[in-house]
């Protein structure tokens, strides 16, 4: 892959500068705008490989800015907003974006996010794996239309629930899934006890697939938002 291209899309000028110094100190290339408007031509126009977007934009809000972006493009959106606000996380999450980065961030923490994209980046780009009939991560692998999955080459026993919330996160690997959008996808809705049901079968399904539970490989946990599944190297 090229040097990826980074969109900036951020109204306040010291996060901005903070950005931008550390993608240039990064030797990433990027653009920065500080209004939605810019954002959606320049996505547009310039076809970057990931966007930062602030949600609490000047002239619109973040989630319409995903939503247009989202009804030509799949370009992963990381969303950055203020602390407090997970409802707005998970809209945004649900709108389309990918990953979210809670103000105030290090810089640490920023490139570790953009890592975690660029990496899923190029094994999309690579082995189309979001299509194909097997999923292999690390020492796991799922082969899709047979139903079952395997960790170091071992079946794991998994109940169609565990498989399904399996499948679930691989095909969505790198990106954060929110509660409400797994449930709707495990049994077509999202009632407060199928939160709570998802949790336990989160905890069945980590025994199982995780060889160390409490410091997961796999699937990372966003407390108050969802679940990822993590590109393992
Ligand atoms: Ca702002």
């Amino acid at each position: 892959m090229n040097k990826p291209v980074i969109l900036v899309v951020e109204d306040d000028a010291p996060v901005r500068n903070l950005m931008s110094t550390t993608l240039k100190t990064h030797d990433y290339k990027y653009l920065t705008v500080p209004t939605g408007r810019e954002a959606i031509m320049l996505a547009s126009s310039h076809n970057p490989d990931v966007v930062f977007l602030d949600l609490g934009l000047p002239d619109m809000d973040g989630v319409e800015v995903i939503r247009q972006i989202r009804s030509w493009s799949n370009m992963p959106i990381i969303v950055i907003s203020a602390r407090s606000e997970d409802e707005d996380k998970i809209t945004a999450l649900d709108a389309g974006a990918d990953d979210y980065l809670t103000k105030p961030f290090s810089v640490e923490e920023l490139l570790a996010r953009l890592r975690v994209t660029i990496r899923r980046l190029s094994t999309m780009n690579t082995d189309g794996s979001a299509d194909s009939s097997v999923y292999t991560n690390g020492n796991l692998r799922i082969d899709f239309p047979a139903g079952c999955a395997f960790l170091n080459e071992e079946e794991l026993k998994l109940t169609p629930i565990e498989f399904k919330l399996l499948c679930l996160l691989a095909k969505n690997t790198g990106k954060v899934l929110t509660h409400t959008y797994i449930t709707q996808n495990i049994w077509g809705r999202s009632w407060d006890n199928d939160i709570a049901s998802l949790r336990v079968f989160m905890v069945t399904l980590r025994k199982k697939l995780e060889p160390y539970p409490d410091s997961p490989e796999f699937i990372q946990t966003h407390a108050g938002i969802g679940y990822r599944m993590l590109k393992v190297e």
